[in-house]
């Protein structure tokens, strides 16, 4: 085996250049992919968690140059969910089976701490564990969140090179960005993370840095997809994200954090028509599939080539577990939870956790 993964199959860590040295090198991939497999079926099992995905706004006031949803694309058409539709979607999506519902918008400024509470109160009282994907708040919209029953909140960082990010995402600073994420771990959240692989301008020397980030953090779940450009964007020009690059950086996060969750995300799957079954056999333990229903799937429209867009809620519920069941996995019926437990764990002042 080669030396590095067999060292990182080990002890969980490399060193930068060591990262770099793995991410440069295609010739180990399928020994890569297949440590990943064996690190997740030795530490979670052969469980895969479903995560309903309620897509319930597609408004934001961010301009993010690679996402379709960004203020200043006024081809699309915005869409809001109502309350009632929220929770409709909810009521259905537990009566298929889903054990966590994942609220996810745009920054929209019309969900208030005032709107989003009672909303999250509903919800919670179907008996689901909560995610939240909702951008930048402030510590105590963070807080109230938690305190209605959120239990999970997921902020990707994108990239961890802070001009890139500076310069994709117009008029946002990257301190603040990991100013949110500490913030969401002193809420006492499960924080979720992830970057895009691919972006215009990104270099692997940056992406071994996102993975030390990731480590450092101790993220409780990471996604990770492919950059797939938006012809309703200032970089619909810019090449696609290479798949395999995004596999292995997945696989190494599932060596650098053995126990952590894991999506095998859709935008794998756009790329690749076997992609989330792939990536549920290189270190993946999670799938997200919409639970959103009718012209608003289509509408959420964060790149092109989104799958699943003209399908029911119980369709892709059927779909996802075909999937998984092919290839000897189970659907969870537990919460899906870091420690195979009831909530977050306790953490200390500096974020580790404690036993
Ligand atoms: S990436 Fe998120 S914050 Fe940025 S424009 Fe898209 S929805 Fe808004």
């Amino acid at each position: 085996m080669n030396k590095l993964i067999e060292k990182l199959k080990k002890e969980h860590l490399l060193t930068r250049e060591e990262l770099i040295e793995l991410l440069k090198d295609d010739s180990i991939n399928e020994e890569l992919y297949k440590a990943a497999d064996e690190v997740r079926d030795k530490t979670l099992g052969n469980e895969v968690h479903l995560r309903g995905l309620i897509e319930f706004t597609n408004i934001c006031k961010r301009n993010c140059m690679y996402c379709g949803l960004r203020r200043d694309n006024k081809i699309i058409k915005r869409y809001r969910l109502t309350e009632e539709e929220i929770l409709d979607f909810a009521e259905k999506a537990v009566s298929y089976g889903y054990r966590t519902l994942v609220l996810q918008g745009g920054e929209d400024p019309y969900f208030t701490v005032e709107r989003l509470v009672p909303l999250i109160k509903k919800i919670k009282a179907l008996g689901v564990a909560i995610t939240l994907s909702i951008g930048e708040r402030s510590l105590e919209e963070y807080k109230a969140f938690k305190e209605a029953g959120a239990d999970r909140f997921l902020l990707r960082i994108e990239t961890t090179d802070k001009e890139l990010y500076e310069k994709l995402d117009p008029g946002m600073s990257h301190e603040n960005r990991k100013q949110c994420l500490r913030d969401l771990r002193t809420a006492g959240y499960e924080v979720g993370s992830g970057a895009l692989v691919g972006l215009p301008g990104q270099t692997i020397e940056s992406l071994a840095d996102d993975l030390l980030y990731f480590k450092e953090l101790d993220a409780d779940m990471l996604g990770i997809g492919p950059f797939i450009p938006n012809e309703e964007t200032p970089l619909k020009d810019c090449k696609t994200g290479d798949f395999h690059l995004a596999l292995k950086m997945m696989a190494l996060i599932r060596l650098l954090l053995p126990d952590i969750n894991i999506p095998a995300t859709t935008a794998m799957e756009t790329l690749d028509k076997n992609g989330r079954t792939i990536a549920l056999q290189c270190g993946a333990n999670v799938v997200m599939p919409n639970v959103t229903e009718g012209e608003y799937r289509a509408l959420y429209k964060l790149y092109p080539g989104k799958i699943c867009i003209g399908d029911t809620p119980a369709h892709c519920r059927g779909c996802v577990t075909g999937k998984i069941r092919a290839i000897n996995r189970v659907v969870s019926d537990g919460y899906g939870f870091r420690d195979n437990g009831s909530g977050p764990k306790k953490r200390d002042e500096n974020g580790k956790r404690v036993e």
